[in-house]
């Protein structure tokens, strides 16, 4: 079977920068899967696994308009230091925060005095992406699985569990964004990762796929 639309996609990757760092790579966590046709992943990722088997291993180069988006001053903001109450600001904290454009994680990028400068943009915006991915599995999606828009592990919704009352609660349809168990829900806290971002996630993001590693989508 080849990958398309409706089908449920398991890659192993490594994702390099244009220096050839590692950024991300599925190792130990094993296959991230998704859904495929359903802007779980970003879009370059999922053109580059198009019409490939299982088996097939592929370098896909993502741009940054395929990828996580390009980097926009706009999305940088300063706030005064009060605003951090108790908490001492420190350069690369992340937190979510209620913004013009929705919820976003944002970063701090800098401490100017009793300034606190904050970046909205997504940890890997403006950022060319290599991927090196293998093709681990493609199995035809179930029924439950295109209406929720993402795949499910365990027979169920988040690794079996099921999502109760919270499955309505979060866009991508799935339990919370903020629930970061392996396999689970997605993290939002895990910018650098190709599988997973949230709907809060600047730039990126704007989708949330839900359950499974590759879960959370990532486009906007
Ligand atoms: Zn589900």
């Amino acid at each position: 079977m080849r990958v398309a639309k409706e089908t449920v996609v398991g890659i192993e990757y490594t994702l390099k920068d244009d220096q050839g760092n590692i950024i991300d790579a599925s190792g130990d966590r094993g296959p991230m899967e998704y859904l495929h046709g359903a802007q779980n992943i970003i879009p370059g990722l999922e053109q580059g696994v198009e019409g490939l088997e299982v088996g097939d291993t592929k370098n896909v180069l993502v741009p940054p308009n395929l990828g996580y988006g390009e980097y926009s001053d706009k999305l940088l903001q300063r706030v005064p230091i009060e605003h951090f109450g108790a908490n001492t600001p420190q350069v690369g904290m992340r937190f979510h925060a209620e913004t013009n454009l929705g919820m976003r994680v944002l970063t701090i990028k800098q401490i100017e005095g009793t300034e606190v400068v904050l970046d909205g943009n997504h940890a890997l915006a403006g950022k060319t992406l290599h991927f090196d991915i293998k093709v681990a599995s493609v199995r035809a999606a179930e029924l439950t699985e295109l209406s929720h828009g993402h795949p499910h592990q365990s027979g169920g919704c988040c690794g079996g569990g099921g999502c109760g009352s919270g499955e309505s609660s979060s866009e991508g349809g799935c339990c919370s964004t903020g629930e970061a168990s392996e396999g689970g829900c997605c993290s939002s806290e895990e910018g650098a990762s190709a599988s997973c971002c949230s709907s809060e996630q600047p730039a990126a993001e704007a989708k949330s796929g839900g359950c499974g590693n590759g879960g959370c989508g990532c486009s906007n």
